[in-house]
């Protein structure tokens, strides 16, 4: 590796993420109002875009490599100096967005990890909605330079690594289709922006999650018979189902909360507050479950179930969720009080439905 390759790495991460920034700035999307509200009391205003903006970056992207200006296996390449600076650049970021806000009282270290603002926004620019933006695009380019690296390096390439590849694809642009939805997730009404969210979505996101390919991009095909392809697909969506299901369901019960059905299930809110039937009567997360199956289902799909690597992105989601769905139980039997206790009795498995 030169001199010559490092700073080609570092500009190639650079630019695009300035490229993001410039499109997440112009591209025209909707105005839409969000569930968070400000200190008045008005519901927050979001500018969605970011289904086009990820369109319009992976395609100039393809439309560079299909030139030949930079090669499909570009992120590959220079996977080590595109991660390092994106390294930095969420440090630099956390840095920045935290250190000059006031204190929460919680202590520095704390307010660097979870962050001091809550929502930031100037203009159309919302830091959370334009982080996970961000992640996303850099996430697909790397899934897509990973696996052409395998592609261009084998005679035989693995069928499991095309699977996994759409379906991670699939994952990241249904994520932006109902991007709407994710303004009624916890990162908007519990996290605020510092290193974990910051640095999470600038670095973690787009670099971990593909830690699969990471690994089997210079694996030779394992050989999968297709059965067991059409299998993991199957397991794939039936946690899609329970992810995507719970989380509209929730969303169409928030937004017109008199509704009497959502789709094939009756419409029944404890209090006419708590959700306890359709997928909110399955567990109290079954969205939770949903991911982690999702998350398996793409390990598997790449065809070496004896190597750890592939599982790290399962096993982080139970290490993430696990205690995020604790950290949620007690902040709704907070809110909720004797509500969420009858919600508990009626719906007493955490994630896993008649298990855990
Ligand atoms: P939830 O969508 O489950 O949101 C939790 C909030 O929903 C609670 O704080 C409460 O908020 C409300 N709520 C909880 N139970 C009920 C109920 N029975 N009826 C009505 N409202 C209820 O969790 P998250 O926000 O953590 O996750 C959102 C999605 O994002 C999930 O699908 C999750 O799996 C996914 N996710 C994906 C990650 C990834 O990296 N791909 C990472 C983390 C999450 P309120 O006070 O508003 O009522």
């Amino acid at each position: 590796m030169t001199n010559n390759d490092r700073v080609t790495g570092a500009a190639a991460l650079l630019a695009t993420y300035a490229a993001v920034f410039a499109l997440y700035l112009v591209v025209p999307g909707r105005w839409v109002e969000g569930y968070v509200k400000d200190q008045s009391g008005r519901p927050l205003r979001y500018h969605l875009n970011g289904l086009a903006v990820f369109v319009l970056s992976v395609g100039a992207f393809a439309a560079l490599a299909h030139a030949e200006i930079v090669s499909w296996n570009f992120f590959y390449v220079h996977r080590y100096e595109t991660l390092a600076t994106a390294f930095v650049i969420g440090v630099v970021f956390t840095l920045a967005i935290v250190l000059r806000q006031m204190p929460t009282g919680r202590g520095l270290f704390k307010d660097l990890y979870l962050g001091r603002l809550e929502n930031p926004q100037r203009g159309r620019i919302d830091a959370k909605m334009f982080l996970y933006l961000i992640g996303a695009v850099m996430l697909e380019l790397n899934l897509v330079s990973f696996a052409a690296h395998h592609v261009l390096t084998h005679d035989a390439p693995s069928p499991g690594v095309f699977l996994y590849t759409a379906l991670f694809t699939f994952f990241l642009v249904e994520y932006l289709f109902f991007e709407r939805v994710h303004l009624y997730t916890y990162d908007f009404v519990a996290e605020r922006v510092g290193f974990k969210l910051g640095w999470g979505c600038l670095v973690f996101y787009p670099f971990f999650y593909c830690v699969g390919l990471w690994f089997a991009a210079e694996q030779p095909s394992p050989e999968t018979p297709l059965p067991l392809l059409v299998l993991y697909a199957a397991l794939f969506f039936l946690g899609w189902t329970f992810a995507r299901g719970a989380n509209l369901q929730k969303y169409a019960f928030k937004t017109a909360p008199d509704r009497k059905r959502f789709g094939p299930f009756e419409q029944r809110a404890i209090g006419g507050r708590v959700l306890a039937s359709g997928f909110w009567g399955l567990s109290r997360h079954v969205n939770y479950l949903g991911e982690i199956l999702m998350a398996s289902a793409l390990a598997l799909a790449l065809g070496y179930p004896a190597s750890l690597w592939p599982w790290m992105y399962p096993l982080y989601y139970i290490v993430l969720l696990v205690p995020r769905q604790i950290a949620d139980d007690a902040r709704c039997k907070e809110k909720y009080g004797p509500i969420w206790d009858e919600y508990v009795a009626q719906v007493p498995r955490r994630i896993v439905p008649g298990l855990f």
